[in-house]
């Protein structure tokens, strides 16, 4: 090939427009904007195709291996973990699975955790969405109402999962969606004849359509449907269900079926100690109905699991240990600087104190460092520092100056 004057290859810019060429052979040559715009066109291709190639044998990791991938990120929550991990698996072999003569089809196992609020529902399912292949997304079920009420129609659920797959309807149907806080769509009354709480009976119900798998209209942009809106027709019997919730109050229902109930499996529960301060471990499926979740629903979700309440132990961990823990987080900013921070032993054990004390949780230990660390990312940036540590007396008068009361609402 023979080039004319000094020029790209590919745009035909002169060399005066350009940085650099990067040449080939016979005189060929690309600026260094054609070369980054290939790259871009490159990367985007494998992208697609590796998320559109076929899940093969090796490529599907073990649950132990997912486990072992979620312990580096989440302390503790083992239970939980391990259902989790089972469920992804066996959602990869579902996908997998050929039509073979011998009938035996594996049904998709949908999956609930209950768990005090910030003991790592969403962190779970957030990490796990890392080591996937399949398109993943989080909703919130509080914005779900039924159709003809002001909120989103429960169908919109997939519109976010469409989003996360480029709208390919093949790859979302088989993705994995996050309900969060499913217990805001309980019914608020035990007893659906007397005091029928509609509303949230009839989410349940447009919900129950998607967990069972059928075929739903989705709004492409999501919200409210209207009539002159373009549908897109989803298959829901192969996408993956993981509902997560709080369950407020869920322990007195818990205690009292392990309580009341003489005969059957409970009966060995009675004999047995019972840990009052962790109930959620004993949680059954018929508590999620007593608390209010339809049983189609609940019979929709095969796999139960709970979350540990998060103890000081557990709280102290979760400050450094995680890969990408909060400690860790801080010492990265200020490493940016050139600065290596410090953070006296001491000071993490005040941090984990006054969480406990404020009673806020694993969510606190993140706005209580960042209330002790502001003034020290504010000023050391200027200063020609190569160290800072973090001592008590200094973490101590950082907290005391600050309104707790704002800490508390975080
Ligand atoms: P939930 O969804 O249960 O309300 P989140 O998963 O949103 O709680 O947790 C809030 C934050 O608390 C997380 O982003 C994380 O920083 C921290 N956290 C909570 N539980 C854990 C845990 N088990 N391990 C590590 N970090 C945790």
């Amino acid at each position: 090939m023979s080039k004319r004057a000094n020029t790209c290859s590919f745009c035909g810019r002169p060399e005066s427009q350009i940085d650099f060429f990067i040449t080939g052979i016979e005189g060929a040559q690309i600026c260094n904007e054609c070369a980054m715009q290939a790259a871009d066109i490159v990367k985007e291709n494998t992208l697609t195709v590796s998320r559109q190639s076929d899940l093969s044998k090796q490529e599907i990791p073990k649950p132990a291996e997912i486990k072992e991938y979620l312990d580096q990120y989440i302390i503790g929550q083992d239970e939980a973990k391990k259902h989790l991990s089972v469920a992804v698996y066996n959602h990869y072999k579902r996908l997998m699975q050929v039509q073979t003569d011998d009938d035996v089809e594996i049904e998709k196992s949908n999956i609930i955790m209950v768990g005090y609020t910030g003991t790592g529902k969403t962190l779970l399912a957030r990490t796990i969405a890392k080591k996937l292949h399949v398109p993943f997304t989080i909703v919130d079920a509080t914005v779900l109402t039924e159709a003809g009420y002001v909120g989103e129609d429960i169908e919109s659920i997939l519109t976010r999962l469409l989003q996360v797959a480029d709208y390919n309807v093949k790859e979302a149907e088989r993705g994995i969606v996050f309900i969060d806080e499913i217990d805001k769509i309980a019914r608020k009354s035990d007893n659906p004849s007397i005091t029928r709480d509609v509303s949230g009976e009839g989410v349940q119900q447009g919900l129950l359509k998607l967990l069972e798998g059928s075929v739903v209209n989705v709004p492409p942009q999501g919200g409210r449907k209207h009539p002159e809106q373009k549908m897109i027709a989803v298959n829901t019997q192969n996408i993956l269900f993981i509902c997560g919730g709080a369950f407020d109050g869920i322990e007195k229902k818990i205690a009292a079926r392990l309580n009341t109930r003489a005969v059957g499996y409970d009966s060995v529960r009675a004999n047995e100690d019972v840990d009052k301060n962790n109930l959620l471990q004993y949680i059954a499926p018929q508590d999620l109905k007593s608390f209010g979740l339809i049983p189609e629903i609940v019979g929709r979700l095969p796999v139960l699991t709970y979350l540990e309440p998060l103890d000081r132990d557990a709280l102290r961990k979760i400050l450094t240990e995680p890969k990408n823990s909060i400690i860790k987080q801080y010492v990265k900013l200020f490493k940016m600087d050139g600065i290596d921070l410090v953070f006296n032993n001491d000071v993490l054990d005040y941090i984990v104190d006054k969480a406990v004390e404020f009673k806020l949780g694993a969510r606190g230990l993140r706005s209580i460092t960042e209330t002790i660390m502001m003034d020290k990312m504010y000023e050391t940036p200027s200063k020609n520092i190569k160290k800072v540590t973090v001592t008590l007396s200094y973490a101590q008068s950082k907290l005391e100056k600050a309104n707790v009361n704002r800490l508390k609402s975080t």
